[in-house]
């Protein structure tokens, strides 16, 4: 089942329990706009070459739209489209005033040097310049670019528009950047696990965890989660996994990935074969990588007692079920990796005041925003009697009909 197949049996569920008109799921379904655009770049050795750009605006019932752009092989309209269509979720999740969109480049960005990098990046914004912007549709960094590729965009968007930070978050702080945006879906994945355990009246300090993907989710959680006291005690990522029983340093890790660019070869932990994270014993899954990981095969490995979703679609439904059964507790993407958008929301708001809060109010405002909606999922989920994502899309699907229906379809 592809990512946009899963997202789309995930929203029946809760619209089924809401009672939701056919007329308005045909609306929330479809997206607004989906841009296509080729981008042919002069590469470093004099040869041209041409790659597909995407973009989906899913919905702006609530406000801009908003999401990443991602640089990957695997990107396609589908997987942008369901991306899209999460974002509108995870937004209204979180009670932030934006809708939802993502885009993407389908190309590999380990395989193209850094001025071809830009000059795909500045390509694209050349082609959609005119759909984007800080009250439209305000892109940020997903798997494969981060904040340089962000600086490039606020450059190109200047060309045509004059200097507007606010087209884009996760930039460098030198550019209108926010403090805490880098660390943001990190740590927000911690703030929902702690509120999560609080619960279940455990702390995170001794908890133990595997993590699959040490980019900007995972090595960020994973920082967050060690120095509250978890044991990081698998890693895994593209290139190959380690695992230390008495928990990875996580900062020697980092060091190591920073030079080699990957975990692999890392001698602070022994070897593991990368699809031998799902069976992990821990009491943590954490998937921050790839979408459609957790499938039937490798849920029935499963051990640990939570599966916190880093990642955008980790689980397809099949993989929900066989966690259920399992009494495994899962805390869907649309909260539980919400912190990155919520800090990108903070920046948007910076950018538009030309006002900077300190780092301390950033992680502040954070924590209040993903403690409270997930003691709001809780809620849901306790009243309705579903489980933790059925609520998130109840809570979502509800806030954004509402303010369909208040604007008059
Ligand atoms: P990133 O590019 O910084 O890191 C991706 C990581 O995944 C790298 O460690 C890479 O090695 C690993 N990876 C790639 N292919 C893999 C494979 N086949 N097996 C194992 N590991 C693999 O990306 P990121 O920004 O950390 O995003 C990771 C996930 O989190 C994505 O699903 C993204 O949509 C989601 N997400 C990101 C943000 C954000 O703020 N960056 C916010 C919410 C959700």
């Amino acid at each position: 089942m592809s990512m946009l197949e899963a997202t789309r049996h995930y929203f029946d569920k809760a619209a089924r329990i809401m009672g939701l008109s056919p007329r308005i799921e045909r609306v929330l379904l479809t997206p607004s706009r989906e841009v296509k655009v080729e981008c042919t770049i002069e590469l470093d050795s004099g040869d041209m070459a041409t790659f597909i750009g995407y973009r989906v605006q899913h919905d702006n019932a609530r406000g801009p739209m908003k999401g990443g752009l991602r640089y990957h092989p695997h990107v396609d309209p589908d997987e942008v489209t369901a991306l899209a269509t999460l974002m509108t979720w995870k937004t209204a999740v979180v009670g932030l005033p934006y809708g939802g969109a993502k885009g993407g480049i389908t190309c590999d960005p380990r395989m193209l040097s850094p001025r071809e990098l830009e000059r795909v990046t500045r390509v694209f914004i050349d082609k959609i310049h005119d759909i984007i912007g800080p009250h439209s549709d305000i892109p940020a960094p997903d798997m494969g670019t981060n904040a340089q590729v962000m600086a490039w965009i606020v450059d190109q968007y200047a060309k045509y528009h004059g200097w507007t930070p606010g087209v884009v978050t996760g930039k460098p702080i030198e550019l209108g950047g926010s403090e805490g945006r880098e660390a943001a879906t990190g740590r927000g994945l911690f703030y929902v696990l702690e509120a999560v355990l609080a619960d279940l009246e455990k702390k995170v300090s001794g908890v133990t965890v595997a993590l699959q993907g040490f980019g900007n989710v995972g090595s960020w959680a994973a920082r967050v989660l060690a120095e509250a006291g978890a044991r990081i005690v698998a890693v895994t990522d593209h290139t190959g996994g380690v695992t230390r029983a008495d928990g990875v340093d996580v900062g020697a890790l980092a060091a190591h990935v920073a030079r080699t660019g990957g975990v692999k070869g890392f001698d602070g932990a022994d070897a593991l074969a990368p699809e031998r994270i799902f069976g992990v014993d821990c009491d943590v899954l954490l998937p921050a990588a790839l979408g459609d990981v957790l499938t039937r095969e490798t849920a029935s490995e499963v051990r640990a007692r939570i599966v916190l979703e880093g990642a955008n679609g980790p689980t397809s439904p099949e993989a929900d079920e066989i966690l259920r059964g399992k009494g495994v507790l899962v805390v869907p993407d649309i909260l539980a990796n919400a912190g990155g958008v919520t800090v990108s929301y903070f920046e948007w708001v910076q950018n538009i005041q030309q006002f900077r809060w300190d780092e301390a109010r950033v992680n502040q405002e954070l924590r209040r925003t993903m403690v409270d909606s997930y003691g709001l999922v809780r809620r849901v989920a306790r009243e309705r009697q579903v489980d933790l994502r059925t609520a998130a899309f109840l809570v979502a699907i509800g806030r954004v009909s509402k303010t369909k229906v208040m604007r008059g379809i």
